[in-house]
């Protein structure tokens, strides 16, 4: 059985120094912010090579994953594993300068290393400063400008927070299928030991918003290799995850007008 995931997102903190109103995994909106241990991290990515045979992008997201004061350790530990996956992209928001140790890292390893940047405007002097160390790095890089008029696909889908539709299973079948998310392999995140198909099944399941299914995540750390293996084999066949009754089901819409200014910070976030 070969097992190929096209995206799988680790998340070394889940901290972030913006507060997006529709943050699609409500990062400001619940206070539960975990960071990992760069120790955490490693055995993580083990487990996660064991398990999946090849990985098209391996995602370093969050959070503000530059926020992470070991960053640079955990992005080595990932390129031990480099024949394994296509590419490493790192996510930002645009709102962090790299540290000298982290463009090192990425640098030395740039045929495989694609950042992602999120413009929200929020600090222009920080976007200018880290755009410049990543052409003086010669970074490959993708700038999508996500603030005032002409934002990259007209803005963001709003996902809604974590309420439950009481959708029938056809219904959340429908969704499921049509979401971005499933069509291009899943958004594979893997966090506190557990690997769930879409980062809004981890993030309301830890937040206690949406009840834990024994069908829709995995244990990396329990149970023989081969019984994991297929036990991911299983989810990666899901007809839908509880999670998508939790969600407004956007994700995927090709209607422009269901799209909103993305990163309008708010400052009046609820707490959980
Ligand atoms: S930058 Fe915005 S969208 Fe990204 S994690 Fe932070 S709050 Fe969420
Ligand atoms: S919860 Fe379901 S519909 Fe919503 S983003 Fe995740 S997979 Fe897609």
């Amino acid at each position: 059985m070969n097992i190929r995931l096209e995206n799988l997102n680790l998340t070394p903190t889940m901290r972030c120094n913006l507060k997006c109103r529709l943050c699609g995994v409500l990062v400001p909106q619940y206070d539960y912010r975990p960071q990992m241990t760069l120790d955490e991290f490693a055995a993580t990515l083990k487990a996660i090579f064991e398990l999946a045979n090849s990985i098209g992008k391996l995602q370093i997201t969050g959070g503000e994953p530059l926020l992470h004061t070991e960053l640079a350790d955990m992005l080595e530990e990932c390129f031990e594993y480099k024949p394994q996956f296509d590419k490493l992209w790192l996510f930002t928001n645009c709102a962090v300068l790299m540290k000298s140790a982290v463009l090192d890292v990425l640098a030395s390893h740039k045929d495989k290393v694609y950042i992602h940047m999120s413009d929200y405007g929020a600090r222009r002097e920080i976007t200018e400063g880290l755009l410049r160390q990543l052409d003086g790095a010669g970074i490959e890089y993708r700038y999508l400008k996500y603030f005032g008029d002409e934002q990259y696909f007209n803005g963001w889908v709003d996902q809604g927070d974590f309420v439950k539709h009481e959708r029938s299973n056809e219904e959340n079948e429908a969704i499921f299928y049509s979401c971005s998310h499933v069509k291009r392999g899943g958004s594979w995140y893997v966090r506190g030991g557990q690997m769930h198909l879409c980062g809004r099944s981890i993030r309301g399941t830890e937040v206690g918003r949406i009840p834990l299914r024994d069908e829709d995540y995995l244990d990396i750390f329990n149970g023989t290799v081969v019984e994991r293996r297929e036990k991911l084999h299983r989810l990666t066949q899901s007809e839908y995850i509880l999670a998508c009754d939790y969600c407004n089901g956007e994700y995927g819409t090709e209607d422009l007008t269901k799209r909103h200014p993305a990163g309008e910070q708010d400052v009046t976030c609820r707490k959980s």
